[in-house]
C-alpha cells in the first residue's frame, strides 16, 4: 500500500496507518514509514492526530540489538467500537467490539419470529442497551454491522403464492438499514454472512495475508463472498455473492427464487435438513442432526453422496470465473462436519485452479471460531471504515446515508481537535 504525502489525501493517509495497526498489531513508525512510502514528518503529523483523538497509543520500546530502542505503536483498543447484529429465524445475536477486535459484550435474544415493523424498534433498543451496559460512548461508535437472513427472492413485485413469512423478510432486507439509521443516526452496513467473516478473516483473521480468496458461508443458503485485491466486491444494490442460486441441475429440484435447481436444494444446511426429514417422514432439525450424527449417520452418508456433485459444480464456477489464490469454507456446522464437506468433493473437478504451483489447497476449511458470525458483523464498520471509500459502497447505501464509518473517525479526530484549541 502506497500513502502520498500531499495533505489532500490526509484521510486516506490516516485510513492507511489505522489498517497497517489492525492487521499487524504494534509496529515502529519506521516500519509504517517502509511499508506506506510516506515521509517521517508526514508520519509523525498523522500520528500525532491519531494519538490525539484517543485512536492509538504507543507501546513501551523495543530494543533490537544494540540500537536505538524503537517505540511502537499500536491501536488503542478503547479508540472506537463497533456494533454487531446477526439476524436468525428465531435468535438475534448482538455483540460490541473494539477496534482492535476484542469482544466486550456478546448477547443472545430469543425470538419467536420476525416481524418486520418491529424489528427496527428491537434493533435500536439492543444497541442503547449495548452502549449503556458497557459505558461506551455513541461518539465512539463507528457504525452498525447487520447480517440478515437471505431473502430468496429476485422480483420487486409480491408473489402471492409466497408464503407470508418469505414477503416479511423481503420488506425487512429493503427497509431495516434505512429505519435503523433513522431511528439511532450511526452507519449502519448491511452485509450477507459470506462477506461479514471475510471482512474479520481479511482483519484479523486466516485471510489477512491474501490478496484474493473466496469466502463461502454453508447456511440455510450457500452465500459467497468475492475478495479481489483485500476488497470485498460489492454487487450493483448491495446484492452479490448468492452462490446457493447458482443452477446446477437444469430441470433440476424447485426452489424458492423461482428457477429449479438451485445449489441451495442440494448442498445447504436446508437441504440436509429437508433430505433427512423426507425420508424419515417426519420433520427433523438441523441442530438435531448436528448434534447427533451417529443416530442419523446412514442418512447423513446418503446426503453426503447425494449433494457432492452439485457442490462440485459451484467450486468448479468459482474456480473457473474467479481463480482466488483459495476457497474457504465457514459455517455454523461443527468443523467434523465442514471436514466431510470438503472430503466428499474430492478428486475436484478440473479448473483452471490447477494450472500453476499453489501455494494453499483449492478449497480450505475456516478455522475453528463459534463466534465467527457475530464477529463478522461487527467487523464491517471498522472494515469499510478502514477500506472502502463512500463511492465504493453500493448505490442505496450512498443515496440514503450522509454518515459512513470513516466520517465516525474524522469525527473523532476533528471533535479532539477542537477540544484542544
Ligand atoms: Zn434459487
Amino acid at each position: 500500500m502506497r500513502g502520498t504525502n500531499s495533505q489532500y489525501n490526509k484521510t486516506t493517509n490516516l485510513r492507511l496507518i489505522l489498517n497497517i495497526l489492525t492487521k499487524q498489531g504494534a509496529v515502529p513508525r519506521i516500519e509504517i514509514a517502509k511499508q506506506t512510502y510516506l515521509t517521517k514528518q508526514t508520519i509523525s503529523n498523522l500520528t500525532d492526530t491519531l494519538d490525539k483523538a484517543g485512536l492509538i497509543q504507543e507501546l513501551g520500546v523495543k530494543r533490537k540489538g544494540v540500537g536505538k530502542p524503537t517505540t511502537q505503536l499500536s491501536l488503542n483498543p478503547n479508540g472506537a467500537y463497533s456494533i454487531g447484529i446477526r439476524v436468525r429465524s428465531t435468535l438475534i445475536e448482538a455483540a460490541i467490539y473494539n477496534i482492535a477486535g476484542q469482544q466486550i459484550a456478546y448477547h443472545r435474544f430469543p425470538l419467536e419470529r420476525i416481524e418486520a415493523d418491529k424489528l427496527a424498534d428491537i434493533l435500536e433498543e439492543i444497541c442503547n442497551m449495548l452502549m449503556l451496559k458497557n459505558h461506551i460512548d455513541k461518539t465512539k461508535i463507528l457504525g452498525i454491522g447487520l447480517v440478515l437472513p437471505a431473502s430468496n427472492r429476485f422480483s420487486q413485485v409480491k408473489d402471492k403464492s409466497l408464503s407470508k413469512d418469505i414477503l416479511e423478510l423481503e420488506e425487512i432486507s429493503k427497509n431495516i438499514q434505512k429505519q435503523l439509521n433513522d431511528k439511532i443516526e450511526l452507519p449502519v452496513i448491511v452485509e450477507n454472512i459470506a462477506s461479514a467473516v471475510a471482512s474479520k478473516e481479511t482483519f484479523y483473521g486466516a485471510a489477512k495475508d491474501l490478496k484474493s480468496f473466496v469466502y463461502i458461508y454453508l447456511g440455510h443458503s450457500i452465500d459467497a463472498s468475492f475478495i479481489f485485491d483485500k476488497n470485498i466486491f460489492i454487487g450493483y444494490n448491495g446484492v452479490a455473492g448468492r452462490l446457493g442460486h447458482l443452477i446446477v441441475e437444469t430441470d433440476g429440484r424447485e426452489c424458492s427464487c423461482g428457477n429449479y435447481g438451485c445449489l441451495n436444494q442440494y448442498a445447504s444446511l436446508s437441504a440436509l435438513e429437508k433430505y433427512i426429514s423426507k425420508r424419515l417422514k417426519t420433520q427433523i432439525k438441523i441442530a438435531d442432526i448436528l448434534g447427533n450424527a451417529e443416530k442419523y449417520e446412514k442418512h447423513l452418508a446418503l446426503w453426503f453422496e447425494d449433494m457432492s456433485e452439485a457442490m462440485r459444480v459451484g467450486i468448479n464456477s468459482l474456480e473457473n470465473l474467479f481463480n482466488a489464490e483459495t476457497i474457504i469454507l465457514g459455517s455454523d456446522a461443527p468443523d467434523w462436519f465442514l471436514d466431510r464437506f470438503i472430503r466428499v468433493l474430492r478428486p475436484f473437478l478440473p479448473s483452471v485452479a490447477q494450472y500453476s504451483n499453489r501455494a494453499l489447497p483449492r478449497l480450505i476449511r475456516a478455522p475453528s471460531d463459534e463466534k465467527s458470525a457475530i464477529k463478522g458483523a461487527a467487523t464491517l464498520p471498522i472494515y469499510f471504515a478502514l477500506t472502502q471509500d463512500k463511492q465504493q459502497l453500493s448505490t442505496e447505501q450512498n443515496e440514503d446515508f450522509l454518515e459512513s464509518p470513516i466520517d465516525r473517525i474524522i469525527a473523532l479526530i476533528e471533535h479532539k481537535q477542537k477540544a484542544i484549541v
